[in-house]
């Protein structure tokens, strides 16, 4: 599993002695759960999106209620 730094998006490199992973364009270290716990955030990164789609969705639908009820 590839694995990029959340910070700055480089190459991460997993060092043994320490067991951690550490960047190696900025040298940020990661322990595995730090990484699965940002790979599961990506992971829901689209459900945020479709989320604020169905938000503006009911924006447009009160819209259209209320400008409905003032022209009736
Ligand atoms: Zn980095």
């Amino acid at each position: 599993m590839p694995s990029y730094c959340t910070d700055c998006g480089g190459e991460l490199v997993w060092d043994r002695k320490i067991r951690m992973h550490s960047c190696k364009s900025c040298g940020t270290m990661f322990t595995e759960a730090q990484l699965s716990e940002a790979q599961d955030r990506r992971f829901e990164r689209p459900e945020d999106d479709e989320d604020r789609r169905r938000r503006r969705h009911s924006d447009y639908l009160d819209w259209w209620t209320s400008s409905k009820k003032k022209r009736e």
